[in-house]
């Protein structure tokens, strides 16, 4: 068909539609079938009958399927999925292992000159990561170039107004769509192949119109090591469930390391997501969407309030355009169940697709009705006007998945003015139902692209203009990480993320004197006149939440500074704009250590940085030791905690280099107390129910090279803990004391978790024959034992219910905050009490800033007894074993909202609690939260390193009340 022949039909169809509205009482299904059937059909190649047959059959009602779907073409050469993996897609108890998604794409690409696969890196566990591109030959052939206009769009000041207008005139929108982020979400990875290869065969004008104008790339599984793993466990579990016989637990792992966090990465720590934001810098795709499976039927996602300032208001007028435009077409084609508005915020930045939006482009997201495998289920949801269920659940029990969180969050059932027609009823849910949603969806959200492709690349142009724009008038004109910190090592973290996401740093080549302060040459400068300058802004700045009665469904608050501990400084002064830098060009920067004179003793200092675990494990055949109190060489002061290492200074020296610490050496030890720096034998224990925090956990002693041994139940109940471990770190889980140590419900059976001839991807990062039951209390009565017996317990955020619940910390109690608390990730005061305490080696201020973790509310029993007379007058005293608190209140508040500050007001943070011959370490908060709260890592390296040099607080004086 000739170029101006379908732009003819283009422009006729609209005049169609128009022609239809005003055809009269033919109802919705019949007005839809005639909008897209008979125009479609008179110039489809050839289809394939058998497709439509079988689509029908497992479409379980006729209103779940549009005709955008309802048939697929066959094209000689050109292998369709059936040809490609056996078997049409959405065909019930059939889910595809990642290695043939990728041998699907590939034959396509080979095939077909529309599709092209491209590789981006390595999984965590080894697999390809790729884009797979789908569009025109043109798009195809010419990719680079339109990579080029719109890496050039991207970056406005490299081009003029004019000049932007022929490049539009020229460029392509990409449209990313992304699936399988979260494993147990299985559908739209399925569902994606159908579409590249509909885009790369049909002849419909919706199709050929979206591949004249909208080149369209795919991640097809964001996660694919998770996707083999639960594949695994469908087909191991999932596919024998019947109705109301599950099996009781979902796959422990997706990632190796985390859940559904890999979606709130927001430093992008995972090699998965740091691939496509690597790919995402080079390709500028205008917008990414991401496909979920967790609501009811199909939510798209609109960018509902809380609403982060600094974002473009282009973009939130674009965010409910394209929802809406989708909602009105789902009701044309007679599907019910679309929704806008009433789910995830715009508050945090850290969701994956946010990788566009944070960078001038836009965030999709949908949440489409499925199940973690493949079976057809029974849903039953409530009335328009009534209570009643919402749907099925994605992942299985003991999975946090996002469908946990939002229970309860109002019936998806119920009508209202972003739902105007709910599901209802009961009925069967299918996973070919999933693909008809998710593909219908798609495909409508790139017709409306293919629509308006001008605008959508206007805006992208304008957006990455207002940032520039803004940065330059808005009343911080700048940041400032100051050279001169004690630990450089944060401040080249800092930078390195910031760089990671594409924002310009430069270092000031000569003093910077400016109205807010002057600063060192040397110092590092990021300009609020670039293009990601909101984004810049976004990371750095204090989270000022909109209204403390609104929730969000992530953190409210992440600012990189505080989170570092590092000084980053606003700055309102303009002339900041005009500062000379040297840009920084690194991908990564490395600021090298310092080691000052020669010889054989050497001292290195303890300014906090998370590294000086590393140069332990570095330097593990040393003799390490700390000194408990400050002293000097030369002109460094090094403060308590500060390393003396002796022997091979050579080797020291480059460890001490390569981590970017100080170090100088001594004539002879340093006249204050030491003691050694062992390197204890450390556990890390976890749940089967709950491993994703565990898993952070695991991910920061990778990193910075803490060894290890991962534990679950079946160890602690061998017993004889003391003999293997020194210390048992057990990171946030379980969510209580009960959960931690009963764990997955057996429900009759065992349920095992094991590597096999067929299951490949089982039994990693652990096994067991049966991941049910819990440690039980005989679990309990072993840790008590190992505490006894001499070992540390480290608990940390709600691990810290267990050994108060179970009494392995036998004066500490935990409560519960009230109903009206809130605080989603707040940063807020915490106040050393024990500033010369081994925890704390490397803090030298007294108040410092932590993540709040919605833990336990610790108590600590004095131990005195009412007998003992009146309390004395004034205030309780804090016990000693209190090591540090939570000042509490409102002015306590540094970033985000925190609703009832009074309630956590000077109650305990860290406690010491000895027992027997060890003790309970309680961390109220979680000091090794995501990849995130870098500036508290410290603290529970400190605990590690320090374990058995920890004395036990003399008792204060009796006081007979409980003391919070
Ligand atoms: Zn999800």
């Amino acid at each position: 068909m000739s170029h101006r022949l379908r732009r003819l039909r283009l422009v006729m169809l609209p005049l169609l539609l128009v022609a239809l509205a005003g055809a009269g009482d033919i109802g919705q299904v019949s007005a839809a079938e005639q909008l897209t059937k008979p125009v479609a059909a008179a110039r489809r190649p050839v289809e394939d009958p058998e497709f439509a047959r079988l689509v029908k059959e497992w479409t379980t009602r006729p209103d779940f399927i549009s005709p955008l779907v309802d048939h697929l073409p066959k094209v000689v050469g050109v292998p369709s999925p059936k040809d490609g993996l056996g078997h049409y897609i959405g065909e019930p108890r059939k889910l595809t292992y990642y290695a043939d998604i990728l041998k699907y794409y590939r034959a396509l690409a080979a095939a077909s000159p529309r599709v092209k696969v491209m590789p981006i890196g390595k999984s965590n566990e080894g697999r390809d990561l790729v884009v797979v591109f789908v569009g025109s030959e043109d798009s195809i052939r010419n990719l680079e170039q339109y990579r080029s206009y719109l890496g050039q769009l991207a970056d406005p000041r490299t081009i003029t107004p004019a000049q932007a207008a022929q490049i539009i005139a020229r460029a392509k929108p990409l449209y990313h769509l992304s699936g399988g982020l979260h494993s147990g979400e299985v559908g739209p990875s399925e569902m994606l192949m159908e579409l590249v290869y509909r885009l790369a065969t049909e002849e419909s004008p919706i199709i050929d119109q979206i591949r004249e104008n909208v080149i369209v790339s795919i991640t097809p599984v964001a996660d694919p090591d998770g996707r083999d793993r639960n594949v695994d466990w469908y087909y191991k579990y999932g596919i024998h469930e019947t109705e109301g016989r599950p099996t009781g637990a979902g796959v422990p792992y997706w990632g190796k390391y985390v859940f559904h966090d890999d979606n709130r990465d927001i430093n992008y720590s995972q090699v998965e997501m740091r691939a496509l934001l690597d790919w995402y810098l080079q390709f500028h795709p205008p917008i990414m969407h991401d496909l979920h499976q967790a609501q009811t039927l199909l939510y798209t996602f609109s960018g509902q309030a809380p609403q982060n300032p600094n974002l473009d208001p282009i973009l939130y007028g674009e965010l409910p355009m394209i929802a809406n435009f989708e909602m009105a077409q789902f009701a044309k084609y007679g599907m019910p169940g679309v929704w806008t508005h009433g789910y995830v915020d715009m508050w945090s930045p850290g969701y994956l697709a946010f990788m566009s939006s944070n960078h001038n482009g836009m965030i999709r997201m949908y949440e489409i009705q499925g199940f973690s495998g493949a079976n057809t289920q029974k849903m039953r949801l409530g009335n328009p006007n009534g209570e009643g269920g919402r749907g099925g659940r994605a992942a299985g029990p003991g999975v946090p998945d996002d469908a946990a969180i939002v229970a309860g969050r109002g019936n998806q059932s119920q009508r209202e003015w972003y739902r105007p027609w709910p599901a209802t009823g009961e009925f069967d849910w299918s996973l070919r139902n999933n693909t008809n949603y998710g593909e219908t969806g798609v495909i409508t959200a790139l017709q409306y692209t293919s629509q308006f492709p001008k605008v959508i690349l206007e805006n992208f142009y304008v957006k990455s203009r207002n940032s520039v724009e803004t940065g330059r008038k808005e009343t911080v004109a700048g940041y400032v990480i100051p050279a001169g910190q004690r630990d450089t090592t944060r401040v080249e973290r800092l930078v390195n993320l910031l760089r990671m996401q594409g924002i310009e740093v430069g270092r000031a080549t000569a003093e910077v004197k400016l109205q807010d302060a002057t600063f060192p040459a040397g110092s590092f400068v990021v300009k609020r006149d670039q293009p990601y300058s909101r984004l810049a802004k976004i990371l750095l700045e204090k989270q000022v939440y909109p209204d403390p009665n609104l929730r969000t469904y992530d953190d409210a608050a992440w600012t990189m500074g505080l989170m570092s501990q590092a000084d980053v400084r606003g700055i309102t002064d303009r002339k900041i704009l005009d500062v000379a830098v040297d840009p920084v060009t690194e991908k990564a920067i490395h600021l090298a250590g310092t080691f000052n004179g020669g010889g054989a003793l050497v001292a290195i200092a303890h300014y906090g940085s998370n590294n000086m675990v590393t140069l332990r494990s570095r330097l593990k055949d040393l003799k390490v030791q700390a000194a408990e109190k400050e002293f000097k060489q030369g002109n460094v002061t090094f403060p308590a905690g500060s390393f003396i290492v002796s022997g091979d200074s050579a080797k020291v020296r480059s460890v001490v280099e390569a981590l970017g610490l100080t170090a100088a050496a001594l004539a002879a030890p340093p006249q204050v107390p030491l003691h050694d720096i062992d390197l204890p034998r450390v556990a890390v224990y976890s749940m089967w129910g709950n491993t994703q925090d565990v898993g952070w956990v695991r991910y920061a002693f990778d990193r910075f090279e803490v060894p290890y041994e991962l534990i679950y139940k079946d160890r602690v109940k061998k017993g004889d803990l003391k003999s293997s471990y020194d210390v048992i770190v057990m990171p946030n889980q379980g969510g209580s004391g009960k959960r931690i140590v009963f764990d997955i419900e057996n429900r009759g059976q065992p349920i095992e978790y094991k590597k096999s001839a067929t299951f490949q991807n089982l039994g990693m990062y652990g096994e067991s024959d049966d991941i049910t039951g819990g440690m039980g209390l005989e679990g309990v009565a072993e840790f008590d034992k190992f505490v006894k017996q001499g070992g540390v317990l480290v608990t940390l955020g709600t691990a810290s219910f267990f050994p108060t619940e179970f009494g392995v910390a036998p004066r500490v109690d935990a409560a519960r905050t009230s109903a009206q608390f809130y605080a989603p990730g707040t940063i807020v005061d915490a106040e050393i009490l024990q500033l010369e305490h081994p925890i704390f080696y490397g803090y030298d201020k007294k108040i410092i800033p932590v993540r709040y973790a919605s833990g336990p509310l610790l108590t600590v029993q004095t131990g005195a007894s009412p007998f003992d007379g009146p309390p004395p007058a004034g205030p309780p005293p804090t016990p000693q074993s209190v090591l540090m608190r939570y000042p509490g209140g409102d002015d306590h508040v540094l970033s985000g909202v925190m609703r009832g500050a009074n309630e956590i007001r000077n109650r305990p943070a860290i406690v010491d609690q000895p027992s027997g011959k060890g003790r309970v370490i309680l961390f109220a908060g979680n000091p090794c939260y995501r990849w995130q709260n870098f500036g508290e890592f410290n603290m529970l390296f400190n605990t590690l390193l320090n374990y058995n040099d920890i004395k036990t607080p003399p008792e204060r004086p009796a006081s007979p009340t409980p003391v919070q």
